[in-house]
């Protein structure tokens, strides 16, 4: 007997048929004697729903009543698949996130401190399917909060770690991790095995297959993780500490993609020590997370311009922080430029492997990508560009990298 999460993400939610899917799914952990856990996401756009309502009832949404809003789907979807496991016969209850996820930071953005689990560890000793909320947690007073979008995946592992799971499985709408997204690329090709590092990486640049932190909760917890499909029976990608002899491969695990940074440009700057800090300081203290940054000097080394990279919801608020400054800063003009992408190549051979670098310029340059800018870490390369060029990069850097599946191999399995 095992203690397992099954965790099921928002198409896999989606109307009453999909959910009796889920039952099922479920019934049969149970009939193999596992102790069961459930989270679950809201059905597939009620999210996004919900936060529009915010935006229309107020420019200015108070933080906790918006958690409040966007963190009720999930309450409808633990509740109907609650009904649905005890009318195929199961024992099978719901609890809300306040009762157990104690969270800490901001409102719609809130991470996990602890997991209260005497209520779960006691349904689960009298043989009860736990049904949990995913993205909900409550506040140190008490209020409702969210762990941002996309939670749900953090609610799983979080609750797996406090509960001393066995294993945490993630079902989604496509049957595991992919070389990069099956929407984007249909010739990407199902990874058996990723490593915590890389599946981090790769979520931290834009593979939203499973939510940053939920990848790094899970690492530090050395916890196995799986991603599945909800809809067919298939071995779905393990997420592992190292890849064994068994598992090594020659080439990156796989590449993601960011729509979501804006670009803005400083130019004529005096080209002193501090400029960037100057730039950048009040930025960070406004709480906006800059991503690539470029100093172009002029030749003759008295001006430089600046370019850098924050996420698009930010921009504006960005620009009116730098505007204020514009006197201490002693810039030109300021550009900017919503309509850019990143592109990220990631894989642990990066580290050993200077090759692959070379070989993620050489593609892009073959086929005529100018890249605003580049930035890199141990595991991984982000190069910037224009938001017309993100597809075609990908396609080509997937094809230099050995990485598409051949025409026989079964295509991209998404389901919904
Ligand atoms: P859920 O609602 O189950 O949480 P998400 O939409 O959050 O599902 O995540 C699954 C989606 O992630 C897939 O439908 C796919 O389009 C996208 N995705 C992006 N990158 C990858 C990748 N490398 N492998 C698999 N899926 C990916
Ligand atoms: N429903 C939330 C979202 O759409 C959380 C999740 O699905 O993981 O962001
Ligand atoms: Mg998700």
């Amino acid at each position: 007997m095992a203690r397992i999460v099954m965790k099921f993400g928002g198409t896999s939610m989606a109307g009453i048929e999909r959910i009796r899917n889920v039952a099922s799914r479920v019934k049969r952990e149970r009939e193999a004697g596992n102790e069961v856990l459930v989270v679950v996401s809201a059905m597939a756009g009620e999210t996004d729903r919900l936060v529009q309502l915010c935006r229309e009832a107020s420019a200015l949404s108070d933080p906790k009543e918006y958690d409040v809003v966007v963190a009720s789907g999930e309450q409808v979807t633990a509740g109907l698949l609650a009904m649905t496991l005890q009318g195929m016969g199961l024992k099978a209850r719901s609890f809300m996130g306040w009762q157990l996820v104690r969270s800490v930071g901001a409102h719609g953005n809130s991470r996990i401190e602890a997991i209260e689990r005497e209520l779960l560890d006691e349904a689960l000793h009298g043989g009860t399917v736990a049904v949990i909320p995913g993205f909900q947690g409550v506040s140190e007073d008490g209020r409702v909060t969210t762990l941002g979008r996309g939670g749900s995946d953090t609610s799983a592992v979080g609750i797996a770690a406090g509960v001393g799971a066995d294993r945490c499985d993630i079902y989604t709408d496509v049957d595991g991790v992919y070389t990069t997204d099956p929407r984007i690329v249909p010739r990407a090709r199902k990874l058996d095995f990723i490593t915590f590092e890389e599946m981090l990486e790769l979520a931290g640049v834009g593979a939203k297959v499973l939510q940053t932190r939920s990848v790094g909760l899970a690492m530090r917890e050395n916890l196995p993780l799986r991603v599945l499909s909800a809809f067919e029976d298939l071995p779905g990608t393990e997420v592992v500490a190292e890849l064994g002899a068994d598992m090594e491969r020659n080439t990156i695990a796989g590449i993601a993609t960011d729509r979501n940074e804006a670009k803005i440009t400083l130019t004529r700057l005096a080209d002193r020590a501090g400029v960037v800090g100057a730039v950048l300081g009040p930025l960070a203290e406004a709480g906006i997370a800059i991503d690539m940054i470029v100093q172009a000097a002029s030749r003759e080394g008295a001006e430089s311009d600046i370019t850098f990279t924050v996420p698009t919801a930010s921009l504006h608020q960005a620009m009116a922080v730098i505007e204020t400054r514009k006197a201490d800063i002693g810039y030109d003009e300021m550009l900017f430029d919503p309509n850019v992408a990143k592109v990220s190549i990631v894989g642990v051979g990066i580290r050993s492997n200077p090759a692959l670098a070379a070989t993620m310029f050489k593609a892009l340059a073959e086929a005529r990508i100018n890249l605003i800018a580049v930035s890199a870490s141990e595991i991984k390369v982000s190069a910037l560009m224009t938001e017309d060029q993100m597809e075609t990069a990908v396609r080509v850097l997937h094809t230099a990298f050995g990485l598409d599946s051949r025409p026989d191999e079964k295509a991209a399995g998404a389901a919904a």
